[in-house]
């Protein structure tokens, strides 16, 4: 079977993480243990994940002329990632983030977006070939919101599936929601988006029917551990998390959306869609870092058939 083709219109990162045992408070120094730095950044993450998950894909992003952003490239590049539509930015350096991880899996995150606030209208254009031909385009709020929108209106009036990941969340035009097929928010962002405040599968449903109200065909709303919940004409269900030990929750998400979009481009049904990008996150939260924690097919292949 040809891997179906995907394009990942988003940001690009090198994370810079340290583990130790909480999150500092303001003002407070932590003593740390390890420190390790890895590609990172959700596009770039999304576009790794669904390359590992067995997608053709297409990253449309932009990095700095610097080491960070040949390191980048060079990492994509190894995933099978193509990247003729990853723009060098004269002005600006690749985007970096600051990464906390603390003992018990949770993490916080500090962004300097560089290139990434650059992406640009322009850079969706030049890629719209690419767009037209594939079967969906994957993105998620990192970069500047008119490429977004830009990018949708495109991949809309070709037939494209649009599948945005609303992180990190900010307030979103219905006039976007309308031209997305399936939106992915986990619990804050779908609290941010709709004022509802989460607490569990009644507000879940409730925050994504109010989005499908406005216009989004499909939410998927991911609950962490507990999975994802799936709203869509046919009514909402749950569909259950893997039990893993997690180590690492960064990017989580990410490699969720990555696989939901490979399985989606396969013609899976959209609840064994699911299933699969609730195994590919299971895996990655047992492990360290944003892209080296995203698992290839034979791993998620694999991981079903034992859980
Ligand atoms: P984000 O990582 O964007 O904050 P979630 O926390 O909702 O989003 O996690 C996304 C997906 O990752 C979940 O739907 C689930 O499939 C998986 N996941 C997250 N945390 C865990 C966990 N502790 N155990 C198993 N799966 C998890």
């Amino acid at each position: 079977m040809a891997k179906p083709r995907i394009v990942v219109v988003g940001s690009s990162n090198t994370d810079m993480i340290i583990k130790l045992r909480r999150i500092p408070r303001p003002g407070e120094t932590v003593l740390g243990g390890q420190f390790m730095t890895a590609a990172g950044g959700k596009g770039a993450n999304q576009a790794v994940a669904a390359a590992r998950a067995g997608g053709q894909v297409s990253l449309v992003a932009r990095v700095g002329r610097d080491a960070l952003g040949d390191q980048a490239i060079a990492g994509f590049v190894g995933d099978g990632v193509d990247v003729s539509h990853v723009s060098r930015d004269r002005r600006s350096a690749s985007g970096a983030a600051l990464i906390f991880v603390a003992q018990d899996g949770e993490n916080s995150i500090a962004v300097a977006p560089g290139a990434n606030g650059r992406l640009s209208p322009a850079d969706v254009k030049r890629a719209r070939a690419r767009i037209a031909q594939a079967k969906a385009l994957l993105m998620q709020l990192e970069t500047p919101l008119d490429t977004i929108q830009a990018a949708a209106r495109l991949a809309a009036s070709h037939g494209t599936l649009v599948i945005l990941n609303p992180a990190p969340a900010c307030a979103l035009p219905d006039s976007l929601l309308r031209q997305v097929s399936i939106l992915t928010p986990n619990e804050s962002e779908a609290e941010l988006l709709t004022g509802i405040k989460q607490s569990g599968i009644a507000a879940a449903e409730k925050a994504a029917g109010q989005l499908r109200r406005r216009g989004v065909r499909t939410v998927v709303l991911t609950l962490g551990a507990r999975g994802a919940l799936i709203a869509d004409e046919r009514g909402s269900r749950l569909i259950p998390g893997f039990q893993v030990k997690a180590v690492d929750t960064t990017a989580a998400g990410d490699v969720f959306n990555g696989a939901l979009a490979v399985a989606l481009t396969e013609g899976r049904p959209l609840e064994q869609a699911v299933r699969l990008a609730n195994a590919a996150a299971a895996i990655c939260v047992t492990r360290l870092g944003a892209q080296p924690s995203a698992p290839t097919r034979k791993e998620i292949e694999r991981f079903l058939k034992t859980h």
